[in-house]
């Protein structure tokens, strides 16, 4: 499982981290954003606390991921983004599949600031880019699927304020409880990834086998 503040880069590492170790990625925000955008039962559900920056609360959250991970395709084994985010959601992982591995991406808080205020998603493929690190390369298009880019309306100030917030308070306490259970690797990412990805993979890759 991945884990690190909002905007730390997680998504961006782990699509080519799974492709490397034929792992699957699953990532519980896109899977939110395909029910939004698919405008199913669920993605009517959660919209609204998303565009918060609120989190999607457990009771929905929870049992979703339990029918995700427990599809054919996981078997093989996954990498987890931004599920289990609280101590409810971790303690309904340990009855389904406790992790065997847990990366902590950290870095400066203006570099967060930064990766979060730029970053543009790919709309049919989930596709991270961003304004002036990680830029397409035709304006607007996605350079892996020619989807349309747009910015998460929870990537706009006021909304990411409360996910840092969020962060700090909910998500901040799986350290400790991963920690405890000497699952805990920590990964320093204040590098820019197009610039220096080798730098942060082979990080990446001693921290998974160290
Ligand atoms: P980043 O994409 O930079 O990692 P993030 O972690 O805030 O930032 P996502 O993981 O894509 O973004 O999640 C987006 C939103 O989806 C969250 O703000 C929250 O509303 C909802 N969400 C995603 N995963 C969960 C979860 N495990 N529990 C509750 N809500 C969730
Ligand atoms: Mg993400």
């Amino acid at each position: 499982m991945v884990l690190g503040s909002p905007g730390v880069g997680k998504g961006t590492y782990t699509s080519d981290l799974v492709k490397k170790l034929k792992l699957i990625h699953i990532s519980s925000g896109d899977i939110f954003r395909d029910n939004i955008k698919r405008e199913t039962k669920l993605g009517k559900e959660v919209e609204e606390f998303i565009a918060e920056g609120k989190l999607v609360p457990d009771k929905i959250t929870i049992p979703l991921m339990e029918k995700r991970l427990t599809e054919k395709d996981c078997q093989k084994g996954f990498v987890l983004d931004g599920f289990p985010r609280n101590v409810s959601q971790a303690e309904a992982m340990e009855k389904l599949d406790p992790l065997d591995l847990v990366l902590n991406f950290k870095a400066n808080h203006e570099v967060i600031m930064g990766r979060l205020g730029g970053r543009i998603i790919c709309r049919q493929c989930s596709h991270i880019f961003h304004l002036i690190n990680l830029p397409p390369k035709k304006k607007g298009v996605c350079d892996a699927c020619g989807g349309e880019l747009y910015q998460r309306d929870d990537d706009k100030p006021e909304a990411i304020e409360k996910r840092l917030k969020l962060y700090e308070d909910q998500t901040l306490p799986l350290i400790k409880f991963y920690s405890e259970k000497g699952l805990l690797k920590e990964v320093l990412v204040n590098e820019d990834y197009s610039t220096h990805k080798k730098v942060i993979q082979a990080k990446i890759m001693k921290a998974i086998k160290g």
